[in-house]
């Protein structure tokens, strides 16, 4: 059904690989997994009103679909190779007006799409509320994936990048008071870069890893749990945007920080001697990395302030909006 929407779709997505022996057009895809890698597989879904506004750009929801499963890719220490995408589009719609929304889609799935080598291969077009729902690959050696399993007492937590901005971002739309300045923060939750050449760099140096997709403490808390251990975060080491500071100030950035849904930073620890190499390699990929707490022995996540008081779970800000 809806051919003419799925060769849109085909032409504006067209990524060339080796390994894609049959793609867009038939009743599957053929694909070939490199000899000896292993499939690391995971899908992640958008429905409108849920995850995303009414009214969102369609080049955005087309990247930042495309981007949550990659930063799911990046979090396991795979290579992304191949994405499908099932697409459910409003019936209500002209026919005009879903072919300009596909073609805004594609645009923006392709934009990232091609920074990572990833092919579209197939997927489905339905009718319903608007939702998108994309299945990616991607491949890593045996053994070598990271997961949320294998933090020790004593490892050190870092993340990439800086945090915070999505989550202030929603904040300023919330409150309809973003301005034209605030581009870099808006851009930060509508088109998040995936860390996917950190992921890869942190193979068989990070112990655990996961991304940020629900707020620094709730994911650090999942590493914590399949690692049977605890950390301890310190809220002032928590790195944040100048743009971020600049418009709320330290300390609100600070809140925004540790609230942090929707960066897609990655969260992972490692052993305190490879903090220094970890951050030069970090460093050098573009995003950086940040020193932010260290794993101990028990259970669940602790945040301290400056002065070495934990804060209360209720008092930790993540409800903190300056008004
Ligand atoms: P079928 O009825 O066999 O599922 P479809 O008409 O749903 O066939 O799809 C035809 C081809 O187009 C298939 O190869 C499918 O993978 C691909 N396709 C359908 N929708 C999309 C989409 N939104 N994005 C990418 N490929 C799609
Ligand atoms: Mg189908």
């Amino acid at each position: 059904m809806e051919f003419r929407l799925i060769d849109r779709i085909r032409e504006r997505t067209a990524q060339p690989r080796d390994d894609v022996r049959l793609g867009i057009g038939d009743d599957a895809a053929l694909l070939a997994v490199p000899a000896g890698m292993e499939l690391a597989v995971a899908v992640d879904t958008m429905v409108e009103g849920v995850h995303f506004l009414p009214g969102q750009a369609a080049f955005d929801l087309g990247w930042k679909s495309l981007a949550v499963n990659l930063s799911d890719l990046a979090a396991m220490g795979a290579e992304p190779a191949w994405a499908l995408l099932a697409l459910t589009l409003p019936t209500a719609q002209s026919a005009q007006a879903r072919a300009d929304f596909v073609d805004g889609f594609a645009d923006g799935f392709a934009a990232l799409a091609r920074e990572h080598r990833v092919a579209l291969v197939g997927g489905d077009t339905t009718g319903g509320p608007l939702a998108m729902s994309v299945t990616v690959h991607g491949f890593v050696p045996p053994g070598r994936a990271l997961t949320r399993a294998g933090a020790r007492p004593g490892d050190a937590v870092l993340v990439t990048g800086t945090l915070g901005d999505a989550v202030a971002a929603l904040h300023l739309l919330r409150t309809e008071t973003a301005s034209g300045s605030d581009a870099p923060l808006l851009a930060r939750m509508h088109r998040p870069t995936p860390r996917v050449a950190a992921g890869l760099a942190l193979r068989g140096r990070a112990h655990a890893c996961q991304d940020i997709s629900d707020g620094l403490v709730a994911d650090l808390g999942h590493i914590c749990a399949a690692s049977g251990v605890a950390a301890e975060i310190d809220a002032d080491a928590l790195p944040r945007s100048p743009a971020l500071v600049a418009r709320f100030g330290a300390a609100a950035a600070r809140d925004f920080a540790l609230d942090c849904g929707d960066d897609y930073e990655l969260v992972f620890t490692a052993p305190e001697a490879d903090v220094a190499g970890i951050v030069d390699a970090l460093a050098r990929l573009g995003c950086g990395a940040t020193r932010i707490g260290r794993i101990v022995a028990g259970e669940g996540v602790r945040v301290r302030d400056a002065d070495g008081h934990w804060l209360e779970p209720a008092h930790r800000g993540w409800d903190h909006f300056p008004t």
